[in-house]
């Protein structure tokens, strides 16, 4: 059904180009060119996302992926061996999430090229997914038709289903070295519970060894499936952090920003009941699965689409060890064109 070779090939060229967040003039203006050449009409925002329309037949299926990688990404050598595609070992591969896009393209190629009637489609490739959603959040999605689709970017094997990703809050911190300290010790961090993890990923203060530094950075995060204990979470860091500033009579400076919601979808939702339908007729297993992250998904499900995150086949994402087998590459676009018929 897929032309393997030029699926492959869209994959490797669209990898081989710097991709960072915030740095997607190049890549948008590469995918457009693919997507005006299977005759699709594109409009690009500000920010660079993409939104081409598939003519068909029906409410539009809305199929995202996004274009950004996180780094290092920069001068991405792909080898091809063993039925896998890596990277050269000094960058990530950025299947993560070039392989959705180029899924999504042969997928929407292959079925226009057949001729037979089937579902009009929107195609959407945002930017500056890995950075915060940013490509998602700042596309005016009232531009969008489709009220459902996929976006094809969840790691693991493929046939994964997404039905669900926390919310989250990100949180900025300026406090004096010593009240750092103490909020830290003071803090609960790590997985809270099943449904609750909290972060401080990054500090940032301090001249020598022998100095407490007068003043100290932090960034961290919480998530929860459950925004109550999202909510708790982060009101209990912030105490964490006043209560150390009381105590050695000073102040500090803490930014919480809501970054996302949470949302669920269930086995019974439309498209996930058309998403486990399909896989199982290519002979694949659909697996329902919770995500520990967010995607792009959480931004379309907070401005009321119904969006199934699907696996690519990728997997260690995020590492200079990502990669994908070709098949799953393969099994990707197939999924798109199924997804497709009527
Ligand atoms: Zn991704």
């Amino acid at each position: 059904m897929i032309n393997q070779d030029r699926l492959l090939r869209t994959f490797l060229d669209l990898v081989r180009i710097d991709n960072p967040s915030r740095e997607e003039a190049a890549i948008a203006a590469h995918v457009r060119g693919l997507l005006e050449a299977i005759g699709l009409t594109v409009e690009e925002d500000g920010m660079h996302n993409l939104l081409a329309r598939v003519p068909g037949q029906g409410e539009p299926l809305l199929l995202n992926a996004h274009m950004d990688s996180v780094t290092p990404c920069r001068g991405v050598r792909p080898v091809v061996a063993d039925g896998f595609v890596r990277s050269s070992g000094d960058t990530v591969l950025g299947a993560d999430d070039l392989a959705g896009v180029a899924a999504i393209i042969e997928g929407a190629r292959t079925t226009i090229e057949r001729g037979a009637p089937h579902r009009a489609a929107e195609i959407l490739f945002t930017v500056q997914e890995e950075i915060g959603l940013y490509g998602a959040a700042g596309f005016d999605t009232s531009t969008l038709r489709a009220r459902e689709g996929f976006t094809l970017d969840s790691s693991g094997d493929f046939g994964g289903i997404t039905l669900g990703a926390p919310s989250q809050d990100s949180l900025y911190i300026l406090v004096r070295g010593r009240v750092a300290g103490r909020a830290l010790a003071a803090m609960s961090l790590g997985r809270i519970d099943h449904e609750t993890t909290a972060n401080i990923g990054r500090i940032k203060g301090g001249e020598a060894t022998n100095i407490v530094p007068p003043q100290a950075e932090l960034w961290g995060e919480a998530r929860s499936h459950d925004p109550e204990k999202l909510v708790d979470q982060v009101k209990a860091m912030v105490a964490a952090l006043e209560e150390a500033a009381r105590d050695f009579g000073t102040s500090v400076r803490i930014e919480v920003t809501h970054k996302y919601d949470a949302y669920r979808l269930t086995e019974d939702t439309p498209i996930v009941r058309r998403a486990a339908e399909v896989l199982q007729g290519m002979g694949a297993t659909p697996r329902f699965e919770i995500s520990g992250g967010g995607s792009d998904v959480n931004i379309f499900a907070q401005r009321g689409l119904s969006i199934a995150n699907l696996s690519v086949g990728y997997r260690a994402i995020h590492s200079t060890d990502e990669h994908i087998a070709v098949a799953d590459l393969n099994h990707a676009a197939e999924l798109v064109a199924r997804l497709l018929e009527l």
